[in-house]
């Protein structure tokens, strides 16, 4: 018989009002579990329980606050292959990338056990005589955080971690997509010796439970990633409520490659970058920025690891590239197969359906050349294993193009030239630059984010997070003076 999971709230498991089922995208005959919906009352019984709790955890001692979360980071470490293999079977990357990211989101919670302890503040004078200041930052409150499917347990990790490591409140509504992820984290952190109701996971459809949880006054805060729409819209709803947001929301990210580049090294970021995860990255290389004088042997060899990349079960050994996370999203790639040809740019390789012993949501990765900026494959996010490369004739036409869109997570350039390098990496207009390395790819104790349509508010990641989750308080004190 099939398992039902339920929803956590007020430290309690507790059915919802319908479930869900929760298919393996690489055979849809493996049915993983029902999921429980929340209802709107129980998402009020987790804010106003969350409420109560955030009080007792922002007084507990620092101490507490790093064993808890050092317990959490390393049983998800240490649980990395049996976690990981669940998020490959629910989400559709290959075992190796879900076993990664569960070990990556256990290094976010040990990354923030140890910012528990290093929390400090600023001492000033006042102007006036006699008077000290003291300025020091306190929990935000009761935080909402939503997360996408792509990265489940990762990106979730990267908004609990610090959300508690600051002394919050949390109520997770995680991507209906990926419901057995978000139960694995929870159950993990429902061990721990935390205040009932600390820690919530409301599982439901974003349109209804989502809207209600950042349409709530009952939040001091939402940190969300996903599409710009819907994060457009949970703008609208926290502007209602002055509530503090911040939010990821992908990116058309471009990789450039000089006719100074190291061919292969080109060919392996722009590979990697564009078809790693399916393509379903808010870093992927979806645009390959290729200097003239080395675009044919680019393509050439691109169109070479491309076709030898290997699609199939994401828990298949060798399999380097899964299916698309749903019939939906894979509906949506072929779409923009079709509309990068209706442009005009021509398909050299993949882009196509794939039947496999399985049926699942399986695709080639494509590659597109003859294809120019302003084509609207190059304008919107895809999230699909396919590239489009856009020929250039200088380092200037280059970042120029680069920066021509109106995201800006991640940009990349491939030369061994230092002058270009160092150009690039202080011009190009995104968050995060990459030199020699695919767009993709970043690390836990630095800040993450973009600019543009990318991100909304403060970064994420690394000590910067304390910006979002924290509120700064400036204390004036008259001591007197001594007897
Ligand atoms: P969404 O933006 O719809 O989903 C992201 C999260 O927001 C999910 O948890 C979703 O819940 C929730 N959500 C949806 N609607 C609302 C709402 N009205 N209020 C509050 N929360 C809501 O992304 P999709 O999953 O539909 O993916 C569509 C596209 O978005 C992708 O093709 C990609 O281009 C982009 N995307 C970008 C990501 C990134 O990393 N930046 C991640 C995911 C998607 P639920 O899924 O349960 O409905």
């Amino acid at each position: 018989m099939t398992k039902s999971y339920q929803n956590y709230i007020g430290g309690t498991w507790v059915s919802g009002t319908s479930e869900i089922e929760n298919r393996n995208p690489s055979d849809v005959s493996d049915l993983i579990g029902l999921y429980a919906q929340a209802s709107a009352n129980q998402l009020d019984q987790a804010l106003d329980q969350a409420r109560v709790a955030q009080a007792e955890w922002a007084a507990t001692g620092i101490e507490k606050k790093y064993t808890v979360l050092m317990a959490i980071g390393t049983e998800m470490m240490a649980r990395a292959e049996e976690l990981g293999t669940l998020l490959a079977r629910e989400e559709g990357k290959p075992l190796a990338e879900g076993k990664g990211e569960v070990y990556r989101a256990g290094q976010f919670f040990t990354y923030y056990a140890a910012e528990t302890l290093r929390q400090m503040g600023d001492t000033a004078d006042s102007t006036r005589p006699g008077i000290e200041i003291d300025v020091r930052r306190e929990a935000l409150g009761v935080v909402a955080i939503i997360s996408p499917w792509n990265f489940p347990t990762a990106t979730a990790s990267w908004k609990i971690a610090p959300a508690l490591c600051y002394g919050n409140a949390v109520v997770w509504k995680p991507a209906n997509a990926t419901p057995a992820s978000a139960v694995a984290l929870t159950e993990i952190i429902a061990k721990q010796d935390i205040p009932a109701g600390l820690f919530n996971l409301v599982m439901g459809a974003g349109s209804e439970i989502g809207q209600a949880l950042v349409e709530s006054p009952k939040i001091d805060g939402i940190s969300f990633t996903g599409s710009v729409p819907v994060g457009k819209g949970i703008a609208r709803a926290a502007i209602e409520n002055l509530t503090k947001i911040q939010m990821e929301m992908g990116s058309k990210n471009a990789l450039a490659v000089m006719d100074d580049a190291d061919i292969d090294l080109a060919v392996a970021m722009a590979a990697g970058g564009a078809f790693g995860g399916t393509g379903q990255k808010c870093t992927a290389s979806s645009r390959l920025v290729v200097h003239a004088s080395i675009h044919d042997e680019f393509v050439e060899k691109l169109i070479k690891a491309t076709q030898a990349m290997k699609v199939g079960h994401a828990l298949d050994a060798g399999t380097q590239m899964g299916p698309a996370v749903s019939a939906q999203q894979l509906k949506e790639n072929l779409a923009y197969v079709d509309l990068g040809k209706s442009e005009g740019a021509e398909l050299v390789c993949g882009g196509a359906r794939l039947e496999m012993p399985t049926e699942g949501f399986y695709m080639s990765p494509g590659v597109f050349v003859g294809a120019t900026n302003q084509m609207q494959i190059n304008r919107e996010e895809m999230f699909a294993p396919l590239a489009a490369v856009i020929k250039v004739d200088s380092y200037a036409e280059a970042l120029g193009t680069v920066n021509d869109t109106n995201f800006g997570l991640t940009a990349g350039i491939i030369t061994s030239n230092l002058a270009r390098a160092t150009h690039f990496r202080r011009n190009a207009r995104a968050g995060c630059v990459m030199v020699n390395l695919a767009t993709a790819g970043t690390d836990y104790h630095v800040p993450f984010g973009g600019r543009g349509d990318s991100s909304y508010g403060s970064r994420e990641q690394g000590s910067y997070a304390a910006e979002f989750y924290t509120s700064v308080k400036t204390a004036y004190i008259s001591s007197g003076a001594p007897d």
